[in-house]
């Protein structure tokens, strides 16, 4: 019988033993066009393009590629440029994304009580006091297992909840799914109209990402963009890493940000305070909040490649559009 996934990973053009090849001749932007650009953007607030509440599933399929990473960076980031962000943690056996903003000691209530009547939606929301229009919604307590009934429609049921809050639909509804592609991921994806998928340039990476591309295709989400996570370009200039441009090639999605490698990122998931947060601003917050600023406006990148004037291109070489 066929697939009903018809997706597969183009046979990769190279193997461990010789490093990625350089797929695009790069098109950069005029650098201080580029730069002039970037600096306007910062003096407005992004358009925000298409019908709200957008309800974005954060995934991956393989785990600890940085979508809880994400799911924090990004919310925050939203909620900073005026946005009112709902964030989910869906992973239910292996919830984080509480500890990653700093809100673990304040989760009572879940939506498994919201599900069964013991209390409110509103009381199972948990609203970040730095940055009031972002709010947290847990699954499930912390290491318990998911009741049978909670599945897809309980997740679509409440996301609904959400867009009839008296108080307002809010403008994202961002979330953070399950490694794998199990229950808990079908759960996840369910209310879903976008996805954002991470990734890490690494061949395991790589192919559960875009099997996991497949299952959101057959599942109707059409609207899928890629964040490409702890990049090195010392690794990428070496041919020790695979370039983005790579890695856009073999999956085919639409870039979103790049993010860079960047220990500030463990330090934060530590401290329960967002990379977006720090002053001064480090480089893996900055790719975070020009991802959320793209994610707002329906906007991509265009990846550059690292290598073409290795002394003065750095990170930002891959903010080219
Ligand atoms: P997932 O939710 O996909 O399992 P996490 O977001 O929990 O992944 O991230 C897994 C680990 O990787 C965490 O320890 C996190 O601090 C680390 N990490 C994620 N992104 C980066 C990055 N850009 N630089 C350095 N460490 C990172
Ligand atoms: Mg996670």
């Amino acid at each position: 019988m066929a697939s009903p996934f018809p997706r597969l990973l183009p046979s990769l053009p190279f193997s461990s033993s010789s490093p990625p090849p350089r797929i695009f001749p790069g098109k950069p932007l005029p650098r201080r066009r580029a730069a002039v650009s970037a600096a306007l953007q910062w003096n407005r607030k992004p358009q925000l393009a298409g019908e709200t509440p957008r309800v974005v599933v954060v995934t991956s399929g393989k785990g600890g590629v940085g979508k809880t990473t994400t799911t924090a960076n990004v919310g925050l980031s939203l909620a900073r440029f005026g946005f009112s962000v709902v964030a989910v943690d869906a992973d239910a056996g292996l919830r984080n994304l509480d500890l990653l903003l700093g809100l673990e000691n304040r989760v009572n209530y879940t939506a498994v009580e919201v599900l069964n009547g013991d209390c409110r939606l509103d009381q199972a929301l948990i609203r970040d006091r730095r940055c009031p229009s972002l709010e947290l919604l847990c699954i499930s307590k912390p290491r318990s297992k998911l009741p049978l009934g909670f599945g897809a429609k309980a997740l679509t049921w409440v996301v609904d909840a959400l867009r009839s809050r008296p108080s307002g639909a809010p403008h994202f509804v961002l979330i953070d799914c399950p490694a794998g592609i199990d229950a808990g991921f079908i759960t996840a994806i369910a209310p879903a109209n976008e996805a954002l998928l991470v990734t890490t340039p690494d061949i395991t990476a790589l192919r559960d990402a875009d099997r996991v591309t497949g299952l959101l295709e057959c599942d109707g989400i059409r609207d899928i963009k890629m964040v490409v996570n702890r990049v090195r370009t010392d690794l990428i200039r070496g041919e020790d890493m695979m370039s983005v441009l790579d890695v856009q090639e073999m999956l085919g999605l639409a870039l979103l940000g790049v993010i860079p490698e960047d220990s500030e990122v463990i330090k934060s998931t530590n401290r329960g305070y967002p990379l977006v947060l720090n002053k001064p601003p480090t480089m893996a917050g900055l790719a975070f909040e020009q991802a959320a600023w793209r994610l707002v406006e329906q906007d991509t990148m265009t990846a550059v490649m690292v290598e073409e004037e290795p002394k003065k291109r750095g990170f930002f070489s891959f903010f080219g559009g």
